[in-house]
């Protein structure tokens, strides 16, 4: 493009906001926020995450990710047919937990869906009391243990949380690397659940940082930009981010294909000439002799 010149909207043609390498498409700030909606719903489909009629409870902390993912859900509710609520945890975190509470009761009185709050001092303890270095597995840990208690009390077949492609990618790395394999499929964008535990979705697993950033602007929703004051530095995402500037699409495509559908072992036969295991009538080495070897017919 040449400079001064400024892209135009793919579907309006007004001035563009955004430009997504991943779908070579640029668009405004009205066109954005239904395309990136639609990519969810598309997702949610093709991966089966949510079932018609279930009861969605919405993990919310007033962060990009789980704005996005409430307003993103409430936009497709009926569309799919489900019933959609949200959850907040007040950790007692200083003024921090205090804003989250106040963006969460903002958000859900816009988007017209009931909030559920619970405080974690009601279980005796909040995170500021936690002094060791392990603050975030002692906080995740609640959040896992109330979020699915609170759903399993109430009635809810699912909890929703908004972790996005970076954070997926960033954790396999980590986890992948602490030689823990099996993790990859409790991050799947549907865990089914067994016995007392709730069925966990991720519908934003494949949408990046950037784009849950820029649809909770362009929808002009209320959202927390403070991070928790505990937040470690990821150096993970810094890496994944450089590797994204050299690869467009690198990190979509990376999640993509973890989740993929596992080629069925029995989805084979016997090659028609030479008799060893393939895909297909002909195995690719017989096919490269009939096309390189010199024995070929003429
Ligand atoms: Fe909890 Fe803050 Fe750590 Fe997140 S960063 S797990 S909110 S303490
Ligand atoms: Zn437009």
């Amino acid at each position: 493009m040449k400079g001064g010149e400024t892209k135009k909207c793919r579907k309006c043609r007004k001035r563009a906001v955004v430009s997504l390498k991943t779908y070579k498409i640029s668009l405004c700030d009205t066109c954005f926020p239904p395309f990136f909606e639609r990519l969810v719903e598309r997702d949610v489909k093709k991966y089966k995450i949510i079932k018609e009629d279930e009861r969605v409870l919405a993990a919310v902390s007033g962060g990009k990710d789980s704005v996005a993912l409430l307003s993103t859900l409430k936009a497709i509710s009926s569309s799919l047919n489900f019933h959609i609520e949200a959850l907040h945890i007040d950790l007692g975190i200083g003024e921090y937990s205090r804003k989250s509470t106040e963006i969460c009761k903002k958000l859900c009185q816009e988007l017209e869906i009931e909030l559920n709050t619970v405080k974690l001092a009601e279980y005796g303890f909040t995170i500021s009391d936690v002094s060791t270095k392990k603050v975030c597995s002692v906080c995740g840990n609640a959040k896992r243990y109330i979020f699915n208690r609170f759903a399993r009390e109430n009635g809810f077949d699912v909890i929703a949380t908004g972790h996005n492609a970076d954070d997926i990618l960033a954790n396999f790395f980590k986890n992948w690397l602490s030689g823990n394999r099996w993790w990859i499929e409790k991050q799947s964008p549907r865990t089914e659940g067994f016995d007392r535990v709730i069925t966990r979705i991720r519908p934003l697993f494949l949408r990046t940082e950037k784009e849950n950033a820029i649809y909770v602007l362009t929808r002009h929703l209320p959202f927390l930009a403070d991070e928790c004051p505990n937040a470690p530095q990821d150096r993970w995402k810094e890496i994944i981010y450089e590797i994204e500037a050299k690869i467009p699409g690198f990190k979509q495509n990376f999640v993509r294909n973890m989740f993929k559908e596992k080629k069925e072992v029995s989805d084979f036969r016997y090659c028609s000439i030479c008799g060893e295991v393939s895909t297909s009538e002909i195995c690719q080495f017989c096919r490269n002799i009939m096309k390189y070897g010199k024995n070929r017919e003429a």
